[in-house]
């Protein structure tokens, strides 16, 4: 989708950059997706002025924080994304709380603030992605969640058009889910750690990442889990058990080390990996009578 020069330069005004005709391919990890228009909020504080100019110009939108957990449709899409630029974000920590900002890289911060002795993020060391992602996602690994840290987030929020502060304890944060608004755009955090020797913080992000190592096809295009797991289950186990793993179409394959990551040898379309996960959710339901609900985002034109 293209924004009208008028509205571009509008957006140019309030400090934002425009580029034309981006290809999401480049900026999801799963390196699938068609083109359209970015916006780079270099000035998320005009936020509220940058909504009202794209909702009377008609131009449907999309949030994209680091790409890692989206899986986004071929062609011209039918939408523009905006993107905060992660150059520049800034962190501070003060006693035990860390402000952060969404554009942030999750694993900068959990060594940053490793490296001021504030533990309780080791887990998600290795998933990668913005901080912003990771409070909309609800990201966990290995026992850690990021919204149990969470005391405050500074968002746009659609349902007011204004910039809002909410406090942690008013928003949910479920498994890989939140009570975020759909529209809401996360800006920064004020998380609350605990305190924790660095060597000892280091030691626990070693086996993680060794965990991960071991684990999942990190030298492959993926989105993560596909699948949410099952209330009391493993989704990749149930595909496991099934024989699925190396199952492909086209060239998206069920990653032959972890059944819940499914992997792009190349050249996989978004169709591909949809005909894919369609194919195993079916495959899992005739077997099991479990319906997996997706993990991954998909954002169809
Ligand atoms: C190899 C690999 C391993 C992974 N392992 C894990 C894991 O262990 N645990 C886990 O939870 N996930 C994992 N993931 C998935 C993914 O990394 C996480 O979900 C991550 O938190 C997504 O962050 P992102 O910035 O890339 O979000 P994106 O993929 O860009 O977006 C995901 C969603 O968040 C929204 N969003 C992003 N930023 C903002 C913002 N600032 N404001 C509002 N909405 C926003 C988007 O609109 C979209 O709806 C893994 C992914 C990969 C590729």
């Amino acid at each position: 989708m293209r924004i009208n020069a008028k509205t571009v330069a509008q957006l140019a005004e309030l400090g934002n950059e425009v580029r034309p005709g981006v290809s999401l391919a480049d900026h999801t990890s799963l390196g699938i997706g068609g083109r359209t228009d970015q916006v780079l909020l270099r000035r998320p504080e005009t936020i509220p002025q940058v909504m009202r100019l794209l909702a009377e110009e008609g131009n449907p939108h999309k949030f994209l924080g680091g790409g890692t957990n989206v899986l986004v449709d071929d062609g011209e899409l039918g939408f523009i994304v905006l993107h905060l630029p992660a150059s520049g974000s800034a962190m501070r920590v003060e006693g035990n709380a860390a402000y952060v900002d969404a554009a942030a890289d999750l694993g900068g911060t959990v060594t940053f603030c490793a490296k001021h002795d504030l533990g309780g993020l080791e887990g998600l060391v290795g998933v990668p992605g913005s901080v912003g992602g990771a409070l909309r996602m609800n990201a966990g690994a290995y026992g850690t969640q990021i919204g149990p840290h969470v005391r405050e987030v500074q968002l746009y929020r659609a349902a007011s058009g204004q910039i809002e502060t909410l406090c942690g304890s008013d928003i949910r944060f479920d498994y890989r889910h939140t009570s975020f608004g759909p529209e809401d755009v996360m800006l920064r955090v004020k998380l609350e750690l605990p305190s924790r020797p660095y060597q000892e913080i280091l030691a626990a992000i070693k086996v993680s990442n060794q965990k991960r190592r071991s684990s999942q096809p990190l030298d492959q295009k993926s989105a993560g889990c596909v699948f949410k797991n099952p209330p009391g289950g493993s989704a990749g186990r149930l595909i496991d058990q099934l024989g699925l793993k190396g199952h492909r179409l086209g060239d998206a394959m069920v990653s032959d080390r972890h059944a819940n990551f499914f992997v792009n040898l190349g050249q996989a379309s978004c169709a591909d990996m949809l005909g894919l996960i369609d194919s195993v959710r079916e495959r899992v339901r005739t077997a099991y009578g479990i319906e997996l609900e997706n993990e991954v985002i998909v954002w169809r034109n």
